[in-house]
């Protein structure tokens, strides 16, 4: 079966200014490698929709749907928090960066595809259930889980996040809901300056040193994640995919490759192949070095795709 490969044209015009790095450009320069690499023909391409309040509301409260969708300004910009802003368009991108997710969870689960990849932004897991951040509206692999979980019944998921930052937002959302493991490996101390210490069962939270390579990487997801869900048998597997960790992106100080990328990819095919029936949801998060993101999306959607 395919992977599906979702995305829409909202999601380009959802624009913080010149110089912020998490700009439109980023979803040209991913598919600029997958065009480069003849590999978007072989993926089934789709538009994402506009996620609903009903799907937004299982992670979110209903007072801060409201009040973003209050916010979106009719001109210029508005700051949800220093490094967040909405202009005109950017309520709609953040509406079809959730919606994404959803489609991508029931194409999943009706058996339309195997795995599915979200090349969307705004990125989703800096949101808290009331709160955006850190470039993050709408948390969009939470929303995905949340309606595998409430729409489709599963009863045990997992969500894996290897963006250079602590996934504080998706963490808020699953810290007290046990169907949920979340598997995070993150630069520490580094923004958001959470997660080392809220650990526990379900929540296996990877704090790694500035500098940390891919055989740190592959090490530590080896120790402490592979177990973790080897034991917990998720039936579907989430994706925070964040490539800001990549040696050449300067957001952070991780020095992984895109081969650490295609590792990670591939462990997250393993388990999913032996528990999950080979669901896979993967949503993009970070990578803000233009030339590595592509390169690394591509090295990640080749493993999903076996292609
Ligand atoms: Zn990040």
């Amino acid at each position: 079966m395919q992977t599906a490969y979702i995305n829409h044209p909202d999601c380009l015009r959802h624009d913080m200014g010149a110089h912020h790095p998490e700009c439109p450009a980023r979803l040209g320069a991913i598919e600029d490698q997958l065009i480069a690499s003849g590999l978007l023909p072989y993926l089934q391409q789709h538009d994402a929709p506009l996620a609903t309040f009903e799907q937004l509301a299982r992670v979110h409260t209903p007072h801060y749907i409201e009040s973003i969708q209050a916010a979106a300004p009719a001109q210029g910009l508005i700051y949800l928090d220093p490094d967040t802003a909405m202009g005109p368009h950017s309520l709609n991108a953040a509406l079809r960066a959730a919606g994404a997710a959803v489609l991508a969870t029931e194409l999943v689960l009706e058996h339309k595809v195997e795995n599915a990849f979200c090349a969307i932004r705004p990125p989703g897991h800096h949101a808290e259930p009331g709160k955006a951040m850190g470039f993050c509206i709408f948390n969009n692999v939470a929303v995905a889980a949340a309606h595998a979980m409430e729409k489709f019944g599963l009863r045990r998921v997992a969500i894996v996040d290897f963006d250079v930052h602590h996934g504080n937002g998706t963490e808020a959302m699953f810290r007290d809901d046990p169907r949920v493991m979340l598997c995070s490996t993150f630069q520490h101390p580094y923004y958001p300056y959470s997660g080392a210490d809220s650990s526990n069962a379900h929540i296996i939270n990877v704090p790694l040193p500035a500098g940390t390579d891919g055989t740190i990487f592959r090490e530590k997801i080896t120790e402490r994640w592979l177990p973790a869900l080897d034991d917990f048998q998720p039936e579907m597997l989430f994706v925070s995919a964040g490539f800001d960790g990549h040696r050449e992106d300067d957001m952070a100080q991780f020095n992984l490759l895109e081969a650490d990328y295609s590792w990670v990819t591939q462990q997250v095919k393993d388990i999913a192949g032996r528990h999950a029936r080979k669901r896979i949801v993967s949503v993009l998060e970070g990578g803000y070095e233009l030339h590595a993101l592509g390169r690394s999306v591509l090295a990640h959607l080749k493993v999903l795709s076996g292609l």
